[in-house]
């Protein structure tokens, strides 16, 4: 049976470079995948970039609003009528950038085409809220894998502290990519904790006095 499969961690853990390899595998047996990502990250337009340096275009960008279920099947069959391979894998890098019905439609590629899907995200913003698609993967995935990384102290970094130059920010959109100097750094709970004057997510009045 064909599975959705959610693989998360906080930033820098990997993501990326984990999906290329996954890819690279899948390709190694002989077999063809096919890689996605939403529209929403600008970061690199239509490439998967990892951290060691590789980088590879997506065959396509899942735009907001588009049936992720129907792109599916179109690109499936493109691949058929073309050379007559069939699609092994689909892998879906910036998987918190999806819709919640994209997600779902990435379900029913596993479910319905027989098709396993690996979705790579963050799970959660700079303020610890569920970004929209990684909320829906946690929901609806058949698997959870976490891609662990290390915080400065030492411990698993658990959150996403957003920096703006050597300064943590605690305000601000869930998405700010480009533009302004806004950088990340995994953090542990302790250290998210010292940095955000003990305040966890976005609202304040749920933190102790
Ligand atoms: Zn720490």
């Amino acid at each position: 049976m064909a599975k959705l499969y959610f693989r998360y961690g906080a930033m820098n853990s990997g993501k990326s470079t984990a999906l290329l390899q996954a890819a690279y595998n899948y390709e190694e047996r002989g077999q063809r995948v096919l890689l996605a990502k939403p529209a929403v990250d600008t970061k690199g337009d239509r490439s998967i970039e990892s951290r060691l340096g590789v980088t590879r275009e997506v065959d396509y960008v899942i735009e907001p609003g588009e049936d992720a279920f129907a792109q599916f099947q179109r690109h499936r069959r493109e691949s058929l009528d073309r050379d007559g391979v069939d699609i092994s894998c689909l892998l879906v890098d910036e998987a918190q950038f999806l819709e919640g019905p994209q997600v779902d439609g990435l379900l029913r590629v596993a479910l319905l085409e027989g098709v396993p899907v690996l979705a790579y995200g963050i799970r959660t913003d700079f303020l610890t809220e569920a970004f929209p698609g990684s909320r829906r993967l946690l929901e609806v995935a058949h698997t959870l894998e976490e891609l662990k990384t290390i915080c400065r102290c030492g411990r698993k970094a658990l959150f996403n502290g957003r920096k703006v130059g050597d300064r943590f920010v605690f305000d601000g959109d869930q998405v700010a990519i480009d533009g302004e100097e806004v950088t990340y750094e995994s953090l542990c709970g302790n250290c998210y904790l010292e940095e955000s004057g003990n305040v966890i997510g976005a609202h304040p009045t749920l933190s102790p006095p």
